[in-house]
């Protein structure tokens, strides 16, 4: 088993020459939040421990402890490389941290909210929704534009506040000037209650965030169509003809999938136009803070929210999951899973945390 490639974060020595061997470059990973391995008699022990190593480089590893290895390997290597959180069928990814990039990326719904620094994956969506015009946010939208010219991929559509249209157009129009490049794009200013059809199976609307600066999120629902009330109770054969005749058998339903707050208060859950975003399968929302060193005060004052402000409202999310964006940078991986952990317990949609671009504790 070629475990050579593998340094543990957590050793408190470099790896000893003969496991540096293979020519592959050390891959250095973060077994954090990995479950403890389960071994033969229900004894738990904690994955690439200081004590294994040991024995591994005394050349006495045990084939029980050899396949432990193996499996500590694979489980790593796989937290090592996957990208994003799978959230109720949705593979999301992206990286958001408070004041240095917001970007979220659902490839199922081809889309990026907000574009922050302009990360690769978010320049293969179509659709880019910008929630409002700070740099963190909006900052890497040229690039998007431009290396979607660049890769000839067909002009995307971008959604903005119509408060900041005019400035979008502006901004753009400066690095056409001075690019001599033609940064073709759809911008589209779409205001709160407004719905946009951005696929014949889905549409979009904004709703009303709280910030420093005007801000909204959207919701992307999916189009489905559902059979009238008063047509229940007929046979196959019965709503077939009634179809033929032409009738209109079918209501059509808008049901909420995806819910992106951006930056914002938590004066957004108390607002009641605000529900489909609470009912929104996936709601991605914000929790800038998580102690008491930056308490609710704090967060409202800086127009962000506070982990706890979730807990408090945990009543009025009637989402099946919650994804968690925007942490400030003060906090290390483990204290975001060791607060989040902390909420799960008083918030029935399973929430998770988006952690990409954080520093460990062992790193
Ligand atoms: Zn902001």
């Amino acid at each position: 088993m070629a475990t050579a490639a593998l340094s543990f974060h957590h050793l408190s020595s470099p790896p000893a020459a003969s496991e540096a061997s293979g020519g592959a470059p050390p891959l250095k990973l973060s077994t954090a939040g990995t479950p403890p391995l389960k071994l033969p008699g229900g004894v738990c022990r904690r994955s690439g421990g200081v004590a294994a190593a040991a024995v591994k480089r005394s050349g006495f590893l045990t084939t029980i402890d050899r396949a432990i290895e193996e499996e500590e390997y694979r489980r790593a290597r796989a937290e090592v490389q996957r990208k994003g959180v799978d959230v109720e069928g949705h593979l999301i990814e992206g990286i958001s941290m408070s004041g240095h990039e917001t970007c979220v990326v659902v490839p199922s719904l081809n889309a990026a909210f907000d574009i922050g620094r302009c990360p690769a994956k978010a320049v293969h969506q179509d659709f880019l929704f910008i929630t409002h015009g700070h740099l963190d946010h909006i900052g890497g939208l040229p690039m998007y534009v431009a290396t979607r010219g660049l890769y000839s991929l067909k002009p995307p559509t971008v959604f903005v506040p119509p408060c900041i249209k005019e400035d979008v157009e502006k901004l753009l129009d400066v690095h056409r000037a001075m690019s001599q490049d033609e940064l073709k794009l759809d911008l589209v200013p779409l205001d709160v209650g407004e719905t946009y059809e951005i696929r014949n199976d889905l549409v979009v609307r904004p709703f009303r965030t709280n910030h420093t600066i005007p801000s909204q999120g959207y919701v992307v629902y999916s189009v489905r169509n559902k059979l009238k009330k008063q047509y229940a109770h007929l046979k196959g054969t019965q709503i077939r003809k009634l179809k033929l005749s032409g009738a209109e058998i079918t209501d059509v339903i808008l049901y909420p999938e995806v819910a992106f707050t951006g930056d914002t208060t938590s004066d957004f859950i108390l607002e009641p136009r605000n529900s489909d975003a609470l009912r929104a399968k996936i709601l991605i929302t914000e929790a800038t803070f998580l102690d008491d060193e930056c308490n609710v005060e704090h967060a409202r004052r800086h127009g962000h929210m506070h982990l706890s402000e979730i807990m408090e409202y945990a009543q009025w999310f009637r989402n099946k999951a919650i994804l968690l964006t925007n942490f400030s940078s003060r906090y290390k991986i483990e204290d975001i899973r060791e607060a989040v952990s902390k909420l799960q317990p008083k918030v029935s949609a399973k929430v998770t945390a988006l952690t990409e671009g954080f520093r460990s504790t062992y790193t």
